[in-house]
């Protein structure tokens, strides 16, 4: 096989809790995972009943065009079906940017410290990753720009950004739209956008029409609460969408996962609690950060990063101290970030516990 296939270097999830129970002699039920960045209400119900109704049909092949589900996003976002591209998770989306648009020795632009699959999906096709360091752990738009060149077909951008939570103003990204050629794609990963605030909140499907390379990715694993369903979605004009939808694979969005995906886009009470109850957990957390003198980076996604020593051993430190008391954060030494932990916002009583433990620790 290729050598840059043998480079990769694996994707790590967060820790599972049967693995970490076992590992530590644990309760699994007393176990707290915040390492994911999930819905900590789980799925809504309304698509779990949707999901139920689907399992009669499960004999058969899924639609393989999702033509429900793309009238829901249709429904939704006010784009024509031939503008949506469904994805066995958003992963699924960026991945098969990277292999639409990508050849071997081209490049591709991203941010230092954001989401590790734009390195994953880069490295699976042989291309050349151009990473650009960070400003106040956030993308440098502006060096990103003047990043761009004669090779590269392909940028990520995340906003907000994992591991870091950082947030672009739409006019930051408008102006370095304004500013990419038009033959590099610009892939807009929206995966937190559910979380922002009103007043944070952009329209990127007006700049789908305007710009012909930009294609805007969504997922269905966070605020909707579906993340093991496995659900995502681009959006962008045809001229993208027809060669996405060439190489993906047929059947990449199972049936279970459309009937609950639908459900839970037309549920807007359920968005509406976890983005309230997102909300109130950031508080939370921020404010015993705050009292404990922890450093963070303010967070506009359901996660926050924060720095748990000065040393590079102390995030692998803090983090086996903590599975140890059964809760589950996120390491980021992969990231480049040995001493900072990622924690997922959970349910105010898991926050608590979080907090508790973390005040152990620390002491
Ligand atoms: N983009 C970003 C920025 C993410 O943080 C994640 C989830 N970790 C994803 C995409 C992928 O999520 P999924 O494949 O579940 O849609």
């Amino acid at each position: 096989g290729p050598d840059y296939v043998r480079a990769i270097a694996p994707y790590q999830g967060g820790k599972p809790i049967a693995e970490v129970a076992r590992e530590f002699g644990l309760d699994e039920a007393k176990i707290i995972k915040l390492a994911s960045n999930e819905n900590p209400l789980g799925m809504p119900e309304s698509a779990k009943q949707a999901m139920l109704k689907a399992v009669a049909d499960i004999g058969r092949y899924p639609d393989a065009n999702g033509f429900d589900l793309k009238q829901a996003i249709t429904a939704k976002y006010d784009v024509p079906q031939e503008w949506i591209t469904l994805g066995n998770g958003s992963n699924d989306i960026l991945e098969l940017a990277a292999h639409a648009f990508v050849q071997p020795g081209q490049s591709v632009v991203y941010a230092q410290y954001s989401f590790a699959v734009y390195a994953l999906a880069t490295q699976a096709v042989g291309g050349r990753a151009i990473v650009v360091a960070a400003r106040d752990y956030g993308h440098d738009l502006d060096a990103m720009a003047k990043a761009i060149d004669k090779d590269t077909k392909l940028v990520f951008i995340a906003n907000p950004n994992n591991p870091t939570g950082t947030f672009l103003p739409a006019a930051d990204i408008e102006a370095f739209l304004k500013k990419v050629p038009q033959d590099v794609v610009v892939v807009l990963d929206e995966a937190y956008n559910e979380y922002l605030a009103p007043e944070q909140q952009y329209d990127s499907v007006a700049w789908v029409r305007q710009y012909p390379n930009l294609l805007v990715s969504r997922t269905m694993s966070k605020a909707y609460g579906l993340a093991g369903l496995r659900v995502g979605f681009g959006i962008a004009q045809p001229a993208i969408t027809d060669l996405l939808n060439r190489i993906r694979q047929p059947f990449n969005v199972n049936s279970m996962a459309q009937a609950a995906a639908v459900a839970a886009l037309n549920d807007t009470a359920f968005l509406q609690k976890s983005a309230k109850l997102n909300a109130d957990g950031y508080r939370q957390l921020t404010t015993a950060f705050d009292a404990m003198g922890i450093e963070y980076v303010p967070s506009y996604g359901n996660f926050v990063l924060f720095k748990v020593g000065n040393d590079d051993g102390a995030g692998a430190r803090v983090n086996v101290a903590l599975l140890k008391r059964g809760i589950i954060v996120r390491p980021v030494g992969n990231y480049g970030l040995p001493q900072w932990i990622r924690v997922s916002i959970g349910l105010p009583e898991e926050n608590e516990a979080f907090i508790g433990a973390l005040k152990q620790v620390l002491a």
